[in-house]
């Protein structure tokens, strides 16, 4: 059981004004397995007073000594990979090997890649009379998600701290206890006091008040577009900067030259990676009509590898829901995808076979969907698959770009020429040909309603930083 009962404000950690706990609750046990604070008001200020007070020394703080600190929390993320990846294994329910690699892993890599960019950054450029600077933007107050928790926090945390940032920190109901632990490294690695701070509580309190400070200069959120809607409009009227990493329906487009069996085999994974909780998983699967019936039948002989159970057990692939809203939320869709007419092809409603416990779903594939139906146009967040099918190529880019969403994408062909030019007409912040894997160092971030702004990388530095223009005389 791990009951936090402080905030990490300023340095220390202090008891929390706000009434009662957040109970966090193993999803596929069901168990209660730890709590934190409900933050207030109250709490709010003092954090950000207390990154307001460390601003001025951070922000002219040597290059050395952020990369010092970002090479530290690197290391420091290494040595306690293990009990990280339990913790989130326990609160969001992904399987554990996923856990280490990507939970844990990621933001490992994403420190120490700011820690490196640092080496070579240019703060300064000359352009005719004007001495260009770009300087760190302030306090930033950073509001997450559940889903990929610790990398959400690490990937806004780590160029902040090398842009010279200060920051609040307020993490997800579902799954705050890693950023508990993460506010426990920074403390051990000595940085600053005021630099980090940590305040739990409910998004629609504590969210939108650090949303609407006046002393916040910034605020990054990532989450559901809902969600990212009322942070925008909280913000507004104080001008501050607000990026918004959001909600995904990602294509993933077969062309007519591509292998409908490595195109079948590669789309489950896409999909359902850390169960189909991933905001930039590819859920739409475009195919030529003449594909449909062998892609099909790859994904049905395959699926059953996708062994849904215990996240502990090395053979699982797909874990729980993170809670029972996610479980009943996706068994929702499901059950309209049926009502609405789609061909259910595998999975459908109930628990997985040998399941009793736990917010599982069946990892479940619907064929023959059509644009107007709500598991065509709706984020659904769990392991479910639609595919549609198209004539001409031309059809297929309509239907890739027939989204309110932009994250994500992937494009498969015999021609990797041919790829190339279709992902230039997808709409999208980023794409996959042929399976390509995800980098680090590439900014990441949504056209039209998955956000604004961009993480990781250069981008995702440059999102910190203001930008002074200074004038000389000319001669
Ligand atoms: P959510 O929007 O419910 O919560 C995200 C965070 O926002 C939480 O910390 C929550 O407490 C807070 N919050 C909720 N209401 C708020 C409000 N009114 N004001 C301020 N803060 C508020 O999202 P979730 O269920 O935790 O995460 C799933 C969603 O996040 C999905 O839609 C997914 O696509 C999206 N997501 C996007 C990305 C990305 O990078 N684009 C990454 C991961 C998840």
């Amino acid at each position: 059981m791990m009951r936090r009962d402080s905030l990490y404000i300023n340095g220390e950690w202090v008891e929390a004004n706000g009434d009662g706990v957040i109970e966090v609750v193993n999803p596929a046990t069901e168990e209660t397995i730890g709590s934190v604070p409900v933050g207030s008001q109250s709490d709010v200020d003092a954090a950000i007073t207390a990154a307001r007070d460390a601003f001025p020394a951070w922000s002219s703080s040597s290059i050395e000594e952020r990369m010092e600190v970002l090479n530290k929390l690197s290391a420091a993320i290494k040595e306690s990979t293990e009990e990280l990846a339990q913790t989130i294994t326990a609160e969001v329910g992904t399987p554990i090997g996923y856990s280490r690699m990507a939970m844990v892993g990621t933001p490992r890599v994403v420190a120490r890649s700011y820690a490196k960019m640092l080496e070579s950054f240019e703060w300064e450029e000359e352009v005719r009379n004007s001495l260009i600077i770009k300087e760190p933007i302030g306090v930033c107050a950073f509001i997450t998600p559940w889903n990929f928790p610790l990398h959400q926090i690490v990937g806004k945390v780590a160029p902040a701290l090398a842009a010279g940032c200060t920051m609040i920190l307020k993490p997800s109901k579902e799954a705050p206890l890693n950023a508990f632990m993460l506010a426990d490294l920074l403390d051990e690695i000595g940085l600053p006091s005021g630099v980090f701070n940590l305040v739990s509580g409910h998004g629609s309190e504590v969210g939108e008040y650090m949303s609407s400070h006046p002393d916040v200069d910034m605020v990054s959120f990532t989450g559901s577009t809902g969600a990212g809607v009322r942070v925008s409009q909280a913000a507004a009227p104080t001008v501050k900067r607000v990026t918004l990493e959001l909600g995904g329906k990602s294509a993933n487009v077969a062309l007519d030259d591509a292998d409908p069996q490595l195109v079948g085999k590669m789309a489950i994974g896409a999909c359902y990676q850390n169960s189909g909780q991933t905001c930039s998983a590819l859920t739409r699967l475009i195919i030529p009509k003449s594909m449909n019936d062998e892609v099909c039948e790859v994904i049905a002989s395959r699926i059953a590898r996708y062994t849904a159970g215990d996240p502990l057990d090395d053979s699982t692939r797909c874990g729980p829901m993170v809670s029972e809203r996610q479980q009943t939320s996706v068994t929702e869709y499901i059950q309209s995808g049926i009502d609405e007419g789609a061909k259910l092809v595998v999975g459908g409603i109930g628990m997985p076979d040998g399941l009793e416990t736990g917010f599982f779903v069946k990892p479940t594939v619907f064929a023959e969907v059509t644009p107007d139906m709500t598991i065509w146009q709706e984020e659904i967040f769990g392991p479910v698959l639609v595919i549609a099918t198209y004539e001409s190529e031309e059809e297929a880019l309509a239907l890739a770009n027939d989204s309110i969403y932009g994250l994500s994408g992937g494009v498969w062909s015999a021609d990797e020429e041919r790829a190339m030019a279709f992902a230039r007409g997808m709409r999208t912040g980023q794409v996959s040909i042929n399976g390509g894997p995800f980098n680090i160092s590439a900014p990441f971030g949504g056209y039209k309603m998955s956000g604004n702004g961009r993480e990781l990388g250069l981008h995702g530095l440059e999102e910190f930083l203001e930008i002074k223009s200074i004038q000389r005389p000319v001669e």
